[in-house]
């Protein structure tokens, strides 16, 4: 078994035409390897949720090529697809992306379970199970999204995304849009959940105090590049490039190192 899950080779993409179009990504490449978190650092625009996009196949890039545990996303149909759907989730910035208002926190969760095939009753103990996983008690299977703070419905949105046990969770931004007392808690939970699962994180972000807390390594985006790749370490101790010098600058004295 190869110690890469994901591999992403030369990706591009364009939106629009001619001398007015945007190239979000320009011959991205980079590697994640089984059981690792590797943090995607870059302002806003750089390109990270549309290269999250192009790994979770909801948008099928200009060039290049996207591989996961050896074959190529882009070829994958019928029931190997389904299969993929269900190894590879996604926690968006905002929890309401993933839950929707009108359905209890039972039906979102098991939403991955139903399209994995899973039969009512063990999606039943399934969704229970997720939610003590995430810190929260069964019987808010029954309640709606609205009657939880916003650090709550993260924690369901990430239930909803391990609930299936995949083996890859692209997290883009997931804590960006929480108070900052409730960051480190979901940061927590998250390290702890790979340490219980195994599973393999693409942790998003704009932040490189976050990134240095839970990513193994990082990789640093300006402009659709990838202009900077190397352990939390390096990146934050012996920036190469300047682009990361200028965001580690950016940060408060508190987290550098
Ligand atoms: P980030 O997630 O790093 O903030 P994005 O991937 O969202 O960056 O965006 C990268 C660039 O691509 C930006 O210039 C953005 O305006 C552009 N872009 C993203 N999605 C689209 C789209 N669907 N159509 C046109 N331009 C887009
Ligand atoms: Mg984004």
């Amino acid at each position: 078994m190869s110690d890469t899950l994901l591999r992403v080779d030369g990706v591009t993409q364009r939106f629009g035409h001619g001398e007015h179009a945007t190239l979000a990504l320009d011959d991205v490449s980079l590697e994640v390897r089984r059981g690792e978190t590797l943090g995607l650092v870059g302002e806003s625009g750089s390109g990270k949720s549309t290269l999250a996009r192009a790994i979770l196949l909801m948008r099928r890039p200009s060039s290049g090529r996207i591989e996961f545990d050896g074959g190529e996303v882009a070829r994958l149909r019928g029931s190997a697809l389904r299969t993929h759907r269900r190894r590879v989730q996604m926690v968006f910035q905002d929890p309401n992306d993933s839950l929707d208002p009108r359905f209890t926190v039972a039906r979102s969760i098991a939403e991955p379970l139903v399209a994995a095939g899973m039969g009512a009753a063990s999606r039943r103990a399934r969704v229970v199970e997720s939610l003590h996983q995430v810190g929260l008690p069964g019987d808010a299977a029954g309640r709606f999204p609205h009657e939880f703070s916003g650090g709550q419905r993260q924690r369901i949105a990430i239930a909803r995304a391990m609930a299936a046990k995949p083996e890859f969770v692209v997290l883009d931004e997931p804590t960006s849009a929480l108070d900052v007392s409730v960051q480190a808690q979901v940061l927590n939970l998250l390290v702890r959940l790979q340490e219980e699962t195994g599973v393999t994180y693409l942790f998003i972000t704009h932040n490189l105090a976050v990134v240095h807390h839970v990513a193994h390594r990082v990789a640093v985006m300006r402009n659709g590049r990838v202009v900077e790749e190397g352990t939390g370490e390096q990146v934050m101790t012996r920036p190469q490039d300047a682009y990361t010098r200028e965001l580690l600058e950016s940060m408060p004295v508190l987290y550098r190192t």
